[in-house]
């Protein structure tokens, strides 16, 4: 028997073997093969590493910031030259695409490029003369000891929208990545000591509930990034603010395309088709309802039924497929059980994935759901899965006012040629990232993230300036300059 791999934790610049005596499999989720074991690592594990990160906080902060920043430069080379070795570990653990997966690793990249300006990021502003001889001046300064809990969906993406940020303002770092894929994880730190980041400043802690409770109970981590579902979310958001501590919490979705009459049907249904299928649906910016005026509804659904078929299923290392594995059995039997729902909710499913599915993995194929109404817990539900419902309605004011009805509020999209139409979409849709004619509207890195709703929990969101002000605390300096007396 082949021994499988044991993961470490990263801990102070040293690979280190958990105490734990508990370890979880990690699959392929397009073979079922285990490729690794992932320590859940205790709370005295992540204590240590705290402690690690605060000590290291006391030089890095120090550090001059351009210094901070060319570390990054340097990680974002060691990340290009790795492209193709990073996408292939996001493949065989998470199962999405290897096209999606060199888009996730390009998408983490723009991150680190984004955080290697801090020197222009961390400037504060002033003011000469706000009575005489009195000025201000706004100063900006780390907070400390970060701590990072992140899903399984983007293993490079998500975790690139935190630390490089974090540790460029001259925080430290603590990652629990998702125990379902935490391979990529690895590859990031040693990148990251190649690039001469020094000891300390980032370090990994495998595991599961024990782990995140010590990040947001532990005094010396002062801020919370969290990235998962919505109850899990909530949780860490109280949690962590009870515990005094910054929070943002990035969760859960059931994002809403509306296309409407003038919409270029071709378009609308390649991009509802990437949307919806595209990493299994396992995407928080997926498409899971198409809300579609009545007087296109046929020829849409016609057009996306036969783009679903032609749909290629199977093992994303084969560059010629589109839709992976989700990510365990047990997505893969609520995937089916919400199949079913949606049957005995009375909807037709007029596309059955259930008939395309590889033994060898994970698999779903794409299914739709037509005549969905917003009572149905299909509706209602983020499945994150290759599922889509589409519901259908008079004109875009009720398109909007169903969207509305959601729960979240991460993004929307709307197809149409109509720019009157366009700006009734932008001022009414209650989601935080809009796509106008595209099919995934996520926001570059130098903008925010922005869910609404219970899409996000906190006031500040990754990314952008709002990932600079999170990160960073001010130091306001008013003082008096008496003018010397020349008499
Ligand atoms: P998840 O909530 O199960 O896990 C996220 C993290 O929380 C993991 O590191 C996990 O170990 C930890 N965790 C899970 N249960 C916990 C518990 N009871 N107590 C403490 N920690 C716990 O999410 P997932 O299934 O890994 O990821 C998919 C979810 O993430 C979806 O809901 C998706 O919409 C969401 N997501 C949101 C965004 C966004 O930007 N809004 C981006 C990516 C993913």
């Amino acid at each position: 028997m082949v021994q499988v791999k044991k993961l470490k934790n990263y801990i102070n610049g040293e690979w280190v073997e958990s105490k734990t005596t508990q370890y979880d499999d990690v699959y392929n989720p397009a073979t079922k093969e285990v490729i690794a074991q992932v320590p859940i690592s205790t709370k005295e594990e992540l204590d240590y590493a705290v402690e690690a990160a605060a000590k290291a906080f006391e030089e890095w902060k120090n550090v001059p910031v351009q210094k901070r920043g060319r570390v990054l430069f340097k990680f974002q080379q060691l990340l290009q030259e790795n492209t193709n070795e990073l996408a292939r570990i996001i493949t065989i653990e998470n199962g999405k695409a290897f096209s999606e997966a060199l888009g996730e690793v390009g998408r983490g990249i723009e991150n680190v490029e984004f955080a290697a300006g801090a020197p222009t990021l961390m400037m504060g502003d002033s003011l000469t003369t706000i009575a005489k001889d009195v000025e201000v001046t706004n100063y900006r300064y780390p907070i400390g000891v970060v701590g990072g809990i992140t899903p399984f969906n983007f293993p490079m993406m998500v975790p690139c929208w935190m630390f490089p940020m974090a540790i460029a303002v001259g925080n430290t770092f603590v990652l629990k990545p998702s125990e379902r894929t935490p391979l990529l994880a690895q590859k990031l730190a040693e990148l990251l000591e190649q690039a001469g980041l020094p000891k300390g400043v980032f370090n990994i802690v495998h595991g599961a509930h024990d782990v995140v409770n010590g990040l947001l109970d532990h005094p010396q981590v002062k801020a919370i990034s969290f990235v998962g579902s919505q109850p899990v979310g909530e949780y860490v958001y109280k949690r962590g603010s009870e515990n005094l501590k910054r929070v943002q919490a990035l969760t859960g979705a059931k994002n809403h395309s509306i296309v409407l009459n003038d919409a270029d049907l071709e378009h609308a249904t390649t991009n509802v088709i990437a949307s919806a299928f595209g990493s299994a649906g396992e995407r928080c910016m997926a498409c899971s309802v198409v809300t579609v005026e009545e007087g296109v509804a046929d020829a849409f659904l016609e057009k996306l039924i036969e783009k679903a078929k032609d749909v290629k299923i199977g093992n994303g290392l084969d560059e010629s497929v589109f839709l992976g594995p989700v990510i365990r059995e047990q997505n893969h039997q609520r995937t089916l059980g919400y199949i079913q729902k949606g049957i005995e909710e009375g909807a037709k499913l007029v596309c059955d994935g259930r008939e395309r599915q590889p033994e060898e993995g994970y698999f779903v194929g794409p299914t739709i759901f037509d005549g969905v109404n917003t009572d149905m817990q299909i509706w209602k539900d983020e499945i994150f899965a290759p599922v889509l419902s589409i519901v259908r309605v008079k004109n875009l004011k009720e398109a909007v006012e169903t969207a509305n009805k959601s729960e979240f509020a991460n993004g929307a999209c709307i197809y149409t040629s109509n720019a009157s139409s366009i700006r009734y979409f932008r001022e009414n849709i209650d989601a935080g990232m809009l796509g106008v004619n595209l099919g995934v509207p996520a926001p570059m890195a130098f903008f925010p993230f922005s869910g609404w709703k219970s899409s996000f929990y906190g006031t500040l969101p990754a990314n952008g300036k709002d990932g600079v002000e999170f990160y960073t605390r001010k130091k306001v300096v008013t003082a008096n300059y008496k003018a010397p007396s020349f008499e």
